[in-house]
């Protein structure tokens, strides 16, 4: 079973309207970010046992969390040390497609869309 039907099933709502919570991380240094979205990832995407890997360093990751401690989802994406949490706040994968789409960095005001991999 994938981890949106094991969601779906847990809560027995549509997955685009059961609450989490979505994170914004920014990285003050680009990196390569693991992920389970392929929004960033190459075509074909490079993947290891952790998810897909960014097509390149990125800026900027959007992501939702369904864990009761979001910070411990958001320790898989790289080291602390280079991380920032600019964003975090209850929402569901509607508002993460949302913050996706036309959010906008609350720390450098970059659209985070533009950390989305370049599709031919
Ligand atoms: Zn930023």
């Amino acid at each position: 079973m994938s981890w949106e039907q094991d969601v779906v099933a847990k809560h027995g709502r549509p997955l685009a309207e059961i609450e989490g919570h979505v994170y914004v991380l920014h990285y003050e240094t680009p990196q390569v970010v693991k992920s389970v979205s392929s929004e960033y990832a190459a075509v074909p995407p490079q993947q290891d046992q952790d998810g897909f890997l960014s097509a390149t360093a990125i800026r900027h990751y959007v992501g939702w969390t369904q864990q009761a401690n979001p910070r411990k989802r958001i320790n898989r994406h790289g080291r602390a040390a280079q991380r920032e949490i600019v964003y975090l706040e209850p929402g569901t994968l509607r508002d993460e497609e949302t913050m996706k789409r036309v959010g906008v960095c609350p720390k450098c005001g970059e659209n985070l869309r533009d950390s989305f991999a370049a599709r031919s």
